[in-house]
């Protein structure tokens, strides 16, 4: 039996989890699979009710899953506390825990939604990004880190950019194996040109680019990279790169694709998994029924494929979503006449999941 601890979150994470769960229930009997699923809080939710944003017992519930489904976290109502306890303390305590170092983020045109990008048709018809972050290393986790006084009073912040050789390998060899089951490029983005820690991250990619000859390797400057996925994202496969260049790197190929509502992601350990859209808890539109779920039922997909190898389920779901938006349907972030809501939309698209 596959266990799946489910962590709703705050704002639209609760609204968009529950219509994700319906596509799991679907997936249940077409395929006559049974999951465990367990639900807890986390987050915002957490604090109100344990004054923790995540409790002990939910951590280890999380350890004791196979996977990790979570909306988001975060809102308004938090925003004042100590950053010590904000919600958003819990990503990072699970993805340590965890130890999810790979953060997966698929960007893909969908053909129906071409018009909702910023960038022309030909640019970015069939376009199908995977960029591979690094998650759990680097300037995020990296010391010394601080701010200190100077000697004349003056203050001064600083962080540290670290990475060893076994970290870089494991990330490497992960976008590697990913390559393989697309078109077989990687590239590896750095600032080797700069930053001693990129000299040593594009030594260790090209070790462990022998291992894997059927993959094409190439190697580019982050600023490059920024510049060529708006000039040409079409000749990317598989984009491997740091923890702060892929933050900033995975939401520019992101918005390629039209709304943040569309974005799921996975971010992989070698024991664990968490699976999440990329958006945040939107207190804007939270409670209205108006966020588009696609991207927390398209985490599943990924689900279904990287933790549960149901690979013919994850292409089912993501058809499904394929024919609803081909079909015209559109949640508000994607077209202001003829929308559906929230749940509307998840109904639709688990009438079209066939197996
Ligand atoms: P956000 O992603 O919540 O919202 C940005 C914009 O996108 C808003 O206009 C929102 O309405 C829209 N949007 C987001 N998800 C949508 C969906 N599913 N459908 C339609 N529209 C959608 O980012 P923000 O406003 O910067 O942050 C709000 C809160 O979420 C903050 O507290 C932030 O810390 C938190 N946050 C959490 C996560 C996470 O849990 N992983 C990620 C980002 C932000």
């Amino acid at each position: 039996m596959y266990k799946i601890l489910v962590l709703p979150g705050d704002g639209v994470g609760k609204e968009v989890v529950h219509e994700a769960l319906k596509v799991i229930k679907r997936i249940e009997s077409l395929a006559h699979l049974k999951f465990e699923i367990k639900e807890d809080q986390v987050g915002g939710a957490s604090i109100d009710q344990h004054g923790v944003p995540i409790t002990g017992e939910v951590l280890k519930k999380a350890k004791d899953s196979d996977a990790v489904l979570l909306g988001a976290v975060g809102g308004p109502k938090w925003d004042s506390l100590d950053y010590k306890v904000r919600p958003e303390q819990a990503l990072l305590v699970l993805r340590r825990e965890l130890g999810l170092y790979a953060n997966l983020r698929p960007a893909a045109v969908d053909p129906s939604l071409i018009e909702a990008s910023s960038l022309k048709r030909e640019v970015i018809e069939g376009v199908d990004i995977l960029v591979v972050r690094e998650l759990t290393g680097g300037i995020y986790f990296g010391t010394p880190k601080g701010v200190e006084k100077n000697p004349d009073g003056s203050e001064r912040g600083f962080n540290t950019e670290v990475y060893s050789t076994h970290e870089i390998e494991r990330i490497a060899k992960k976008a590697f194996e990913l390559a393989r089951k697309r078109k077989r490029k990687v590239a590896s983005v750095d600032k080797a040109n700069i930053l001693e820690s990129s000299e040593l991250w594009r030594r260790i990619v090209t070790q462990v680019a022998k291992r894997f000859p059927d993959v094409q390797l190439s190697h580019l400057y982050v600023d490059n990279c920024a510049m060529q996925l708006i000039r040409n994202p079409k000749q990317f496969d598989v984009i491997l790169t740091t923890n702060l260049f892929g933050d900033i790197l995975s939401d520019e190929a992101a918005m390629l694709t039209g709304s943040i509502g569309m974005l799921p992601s996975a971010s992989l350990g070698d024991h664990h998994a968490l699976y999440e859209p990329v958006h945040g808890s939107a207190p804007d539109i939270a409670g209205k029924n108006q966020a588009n779920p696609i991207a927390a039922i398209l985490s599943v997909a990924m689900m279904l494929r990287y933790t549960f190898g149901l690979y013919d389920l994850a292409l089912a779901v993501e058809g499904a979503v394929r024919n609803v938006l081909k079909e015209g349907y559109r949640t508000r972030d994607l077209s202001v006449d003829g929308t559906v809501s929230t749940s509307q939309m998840s109904d639709l698209i688990v009438e079209r999941i066939e197996h």
